[in-house]
């Protein structure tokens, strides 16, 4: 630990000496190059004492944030000297803080790290631990947190008058003087009532149901009070206003700022137990005693480019703005940061997952591809194409594919995949397909083996893995793994795929459970992807030696999300359905209509088809969600339908038996299947025909469209029927958005406007980054972000420079948090 000292010691007088890089003989640069390796070896051994690990974790990434090796420090500008040369102390007393701890064990933590952002709150005066568990509902836990912690909006109390001037229903202010004030009773309300006065006038005013104001209110003291004016027996009042002692009971104008009044005031989202004015009091306390520590971490020239307030000011500006204007500018700044990080994440994300190791450059066969298209009844569509093209191209690279596939229900991504899996398998490797549910993927099993057959002599080796001849210049073998296998099954199956033998393998996330290990997996595929996390992407991902990686979506994705979320993988996007689809055709209708639905559904019925009636969405709770489905289900088949056969499927059946509901109505067991909005995923029943939605203003464009094409998928011509409980005026109009559109693309974008990001996919599955002041709507800001983190990074990937020091330690400790996250 001795060279930690030295350089302490040496940054010190480094600093004294107004960072003229005169404290080492031969420089800084030299200095550090020569004992920078001693130093983390030290470094790392010390923190390994260090009992709490998420410190030590963060102290690490910290120190390397600072680049203490790169040699850049002499050709910096003294002002960049400075930010660094102080930063590197203050990690330096933050280690030396943690050391302590090590040897003094139990000290409270607030004390250990009280000073700096990562305070507990609690560290303001006021704040017991009570008050902090309910500033953590709202995920506020430090001082940082608490800077962060932004108002909601902001009422305009900014408009001072005096008391002659007031006009009756506005908002405004004045300052005054305290003539009297009582407790007084109105009704059954004991409250206070003062006349203030000014050098124009006086007026009254009362705050009801609070008796104990009357106490602070001495006579004489100056107030500002801010709220409507109404008339009562003629007379102008203030009900229930706003208000503020000043301290000074001289002058005329307060000197002080004001937090509750003659401003635009912040409003906080709060929870029971927190109090306005408390919040104000304590958001306004952090920032005046830690502002300064909020350091600018954006470089100067990039903040002067986009024109961004900085980061001490908007942070100041956020809570407490000068004017409306001030305000959003401040937010602008937030937003920008929030997004910057994060397309700085994807593409460090993006960039890792190519270059970490060459991937496998393929060899395109054209032979096999037209051998195994022609035992389709179509030909591709001109999207379908297109997208293969790109695909096929990035399957040549040594780089690994990253790549999305967006494509509408019915649009034929599968075909696509397809073929990708089978030029895997004709250059040696092995190849996954990974889907949410095991109908999808005995669906998808079933389909690639029925296409094989009629171009290759088919081998049935068990239920679960086939064997193809004479279509590749080797046998082909094909897979299906999924949880409902038998051990044994399961096992045999892992050893095979272990071994090398299994070509293709088609499975559920049962294909990345511990167990399978594959021989050389060259590529992976997901299907329906946003049911799965990124996490479990890139666990399949880690079964090979970096594959390429394809993942396909049904919902439409707007294209500043698809930026933003995605934006660590390239985009395709197959934007034509196979000539001859038929819309389904769809309806809202008043809840009144309800038995005509059903009778439609008898028509159906007996004609041989299949219906879906989809039960109100319940996002709090998949719980009610269940029961309101179950008792819906109890009705329909007792009172509605006692002839039918009906089916119920909701979220909390396990996985097994909502399985074997899916396949039953597939197999035509139901004539109707009641279901919550589980039954969203890319499921084909060609007997159905109608589509229920009951509840329907509850969904989202996108889910109603994904919940639309699970019918129509033959040539019967497939309806929609959308039921809501509740129809305002806006309902109205996304519903008949829905009988209007039928482009994916077009109700996703209309969805984000109309609901914002949250809504989008519903927050159940969501795999949102979280952000707080940002809106996904927001493209402008999207756009000048990401083309701001594509120049950083394009040209200083690892933010090495000492103007992108302070970017990338905030960017690590986001990392570390992340991980402490998950
Ligand atoms: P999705 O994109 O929803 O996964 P699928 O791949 O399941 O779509 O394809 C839906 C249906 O369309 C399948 O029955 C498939 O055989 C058929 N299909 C795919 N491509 C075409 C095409 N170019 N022309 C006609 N039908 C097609
Ligand atoms: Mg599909």
């Amino acid at each position: 630990m001795a060279e930690l000292d030295v350089l302490q010691a040496i940054l010190e007088l480094e600093h004294k000496g107004g960072c003229a890089d005169k404290a080492v003989w031969g420089g800084l640069d030299k200095y550090l190059d020569k004992k920078a390796s001693e130093i983390r070896q030290g470094l790392v051994l010390t923190l390994k004492e260090v009992k709490r690990k998420e410190l030590a974790r963060q102290l690490l990434a910290d120190f390397d944030g600072l680049n203490l090796a790169e040699q850049s420090y002499s050709s910096c500008g003294t002002d960049e000297r400075k930010i660094w040369v102080t930063r590197t102390l203050d990690w330096l007393s933050e280690l030396d803080k943690a050391k302590r701890e090590v040897v003094t064990r139990d000290k409270p933590r607030s004390r250990e790290r009280d000073g700096g952002l990562n305070s507990p709150i609690t560290v303001i005066k006021g704040v017991a631990p009570k008050i902090a568990a309910k500033f953590a509902r709202l995920g506020v836990a430090t001082i940082e947190d608490l800077l962060y912690f932004l108002p909601r909006r902001y009422v305009d109390y900014s408009q001072r008058k005096t008391i002659s001037q007031l006009e009756e229903g506005k908002e405004q202010t004045i300052t005054a003087t305290i003539w009297e004030a009582r407790v007084a009773t109105f009704g059954n309300w004991r409250s206070t009532e003062a006349i203030v006065g000014d050098e124009t006038g006086t007026v009254r005013v009362v705050w009801f149901n609070q008796p104990y104001l009357a106490r602070k209110f001495t006579t004489n003291a100056r107030i500002v009070i801010s709220g409507t004016v109404r008339k009562f027996k003629g007379k102008k009042v203030f009900e229930s206003p706003e208000w503020e002692l000043l301290e000074s009971t001289t002058s005329s104008e307060p000197g002080e700022e004001t937090i509750h009044t003659a401003r635009l005031v912040p409003i906080y989202p709060l929870t029971r137990g927190l109090y306005p004015r408390q919040v104000r009091k304590w958001t306004r306390e952090a920032l005046d005693g830690y502002l300064g520590q909020a350091a600018e971490f954006l470089p100067s020239e990039l903040r002067a480019r986009c024109q961004l307030m900085d980061l001490p000011q908007a942070l100041a500006q956020a809570h407490y703005p000068d004017t409306q204007p001030m305000a959003e500018k401040a937010r602008e700044r937030l937003a920008f940061d929030e997004l910057l990080l994060l397309q700085l994440s994807v593409l460090s994300r993006k960039r890792s997952w190519k270059e970490s190791q060459p991937g496998n450059a393929f060899t395109i066969s054209h032979e096999v591809i037209d051998k195994f298209l022609s035992c389709f009844p179509f030909t591709l569509t001109g999207a379908q194409r297109r997208v293969l093209q790109d695909i096929l191209d990035d399957l040549q690279q040594p780089k690994a594919m990253a790549r999305l596939l967006q494509g509408e229900v019915g649009s034929g991504k599968t075909v696509v995949a397809a073929v990708a899996l089978l030029i895997a398998a004709a250059n040696g490797y092995q190849s996954a397909l990974m889907v949410p549910t095991e109908v999808l993927a005995e669906q998808h099993f079933h389909n690639i083996c029925s296409y094989l057959a009629e171009v290759a002599e088919q081998e049935e080796k068990t239920a679960n893995i086939k064997c193809y001849s004479g279509f590749l210049s080797k046998p082909l073998t094909i897979a299906l793994l999924v949880g409902s296998l038998s051990s044994s099954e399961k096992e045999d199956l892992h050893h095979e795929i272990n071994q090398g033998v299994i070509d293709i393998v088609i499975g559920t996330h049962a294909l990345i459970q511990q167990g399978v290990e594959f021989d050389r997996l060259g590529l992976a595929i997901t299907d329906e992807q946003h049911r799965f996390g990124v996490l479990q992407r890139g666990a399949l991902r880690q079964k090979g030696f970096n594959p390429h990686v394809l993942v396909m979506t049904a919902t439409p994705i707007p294209r500043t999300m698809a930026l933003t979320v995605y934006g660590d993988l390239d985009l395709s996007v197959i934007d034509e359905l196979p000539p001859g689809r038929q819309r389904v055709k769809t309806k809202w209708l008043k809840p009144e209509y309800r038995d005509q639905v059903y009778r439609f559904i008898r028509r159906e019925v007996s004609k041989g088809k299949q219906a879906f009636i989809i039960c109100p969405l319940v996002e709090e709770s998949e719980s009610l969600e269940t029961k309101a489905a179950t008792t819906e289900y109890q009705r329909l088949s007792h009172e509605v339908f006692p002839d039918l056969k009906l089916g119920l499927l909701h979220g909390q059946l396990p996985s097994s038996e909502k399985e074997e509901i899916m396949r039953c109505f597939r197999a035509g067991e139901f004539d109707i299947l009641v279901s919550t909005s589980v039954v969203e995923v890319g499921i084909d029943v060609p007997g159905a025909t109608v589509m229920v939605v009951e509840g329907a203003e509850r969904f989202g464009l996108s889910q109603l469209h994904q919940l639309r094409g699970r019918v129509g998928r033959s040539e019967d011509e497939g309806y929609c029927i959308l039921i809501p409980e509740r129809y305002s005026p806006e309902v109205k109009e996304r519903l008949h958005f829905m009988e209007e559109i039928h482009n994916g693309f077009v109700l996703a974008e209309k969805d984000l406007e109309l609901r914002g990001p949250g809504e989008f996919f519903g927050s159940r599955q969501s795999g949102l980054p979280d952000l707080k002041v940002a809106q996904l709507s927001n493209i402008h800001l999207i756009e000048l972000a990401r083309r701001e983190a594509i120049a950083l990074f394009n040209s200083d990937p690892d933010l090495k420079r000492r103007q992108n020091l302070l970017l990338k330690g905030k960017l690590n400790r986001l990392w570390t948090q992340k991980a402490e996250w998950s």
